[in-house]
């Protein structure tokens, strides 16, 4: 499988005279979605373009309805674009695969289930069997902090800790891109600060790249390399932001503030 994916990479990486030409990991390529039915059509992306390299931290920004859960949805390939394409290392999407793991706002975590049980979910799906299958849940729960409840339920957690749970999942099958939508919206803002340093963490040992969308500036500024500042009606791209702050960031550094003052003034908040 991974052969199979590293094969077009490799030959368009290296060309014939020796020099690396990289291909980006995820390639959205004048993207349309269009929703039609009798009484309305939405045209929720206009030809969205933007490039995303290997290992990168990417938000997606913009107000509500400016189509970034469909872009999500779309790149993840729960929704198939009306125009455009999305390539992933140089192929096209054709439906959800296992190189995206994907966390959403509202958790998505089976309830009957275990945090150990959650976490295993992808790795069933995989068939990856004992004692490999353990031996990861253990890595991905000391990952993100959960080590001490693998037994508990769902409902025995905070928003933070089932947030947590979700990114374990999504990890466990060692996904190349992670796809998450707002996935901290849900929590208090005292939360959300320490998942912002958990997760920048995991991103930095893991090398993985990130695909996050959000509605909330600071966040995005916060997390990423780059925003993708989006506009609504139609859903498009308004511009991409350069986040050229050194981490760990503050909200305090005057710098941050620039930054979030001109996403805000790019989305017309
Ligand atoms: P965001 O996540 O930025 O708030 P969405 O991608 O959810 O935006 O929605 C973008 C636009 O597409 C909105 O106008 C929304 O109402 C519309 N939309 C989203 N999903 C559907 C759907 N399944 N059917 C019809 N319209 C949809
Ligand atoms: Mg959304």
């Amino acid at each position: 499988m991974a052969g199979l994916r590293d094969g077009p990479k490799a030959e368009a990486d290296g060309a014939s005279d020796g020099s690396a030409v990289a291909t980006p990991k995820v390639v959205v390529d004048g993207v349309d979605k269009v929703y039609e039915s009798d009484r309305q059509r939405v045209e929720a992306l206009s030809d969205v373009s933007f490039t995303v390299s290997e290992g990168e931290f990417v938000c997606l920004v913009g107000p509500s309805g400016c189509g970034k859960t469909t872009l999500f949805r779309t790149i993840a390939g729960l929704e198939a674009p009306t125009g455009g394409e999305i390539r992933l290392d140089g192929e096209a999407v054709t439906g959800p695969g296992t190189d995206r793991g994907m966390v959403f706002q509202e958790y998505g975590l089976f309830p009957w289930r275990t945090v150990r049980g959650n976490v295993a979910f992808g790795l069933e799906e995989q068939g990856i069997e004992e004692p490999d299958r353990s031996r990861r849940i253990d890595e991905m729960l000391e990952l993100v902090g959960l080590d001490e409840f693998a037994d508990a339920y769902p409902k025995e957690l905070s928003g933070g800790m089932k947030q947590r749970v979700g990114i374990a999942r999504a990890l466990a099958v060692d996904p190349e891109i992670l796809l998450a939508d707002e996935p901290f919206g849900s929590v208090d803002a005292q939360t959300r600060d320490m998942l912002h340093e958990e997760l920048l963490r995991i991103w930095s040992e893991t090398g993985k790249t990130v695909l996050f969308v959000t509605h909330d500036v600071e966040e995005a500024v916060k997390l990423s390399d780059r925003v993708v500042v989006m506009a609504a009606d139609p859903g498009r791209v308004r511009e991409v932001v350069d986040v050229d702050i050194d981490r760990p960031r503050k909200r305090t550094d005057p710098a941050f503030a620039e930054y979030v003052d001109r996403v805000r003034g790019l989305i017309g908040e």
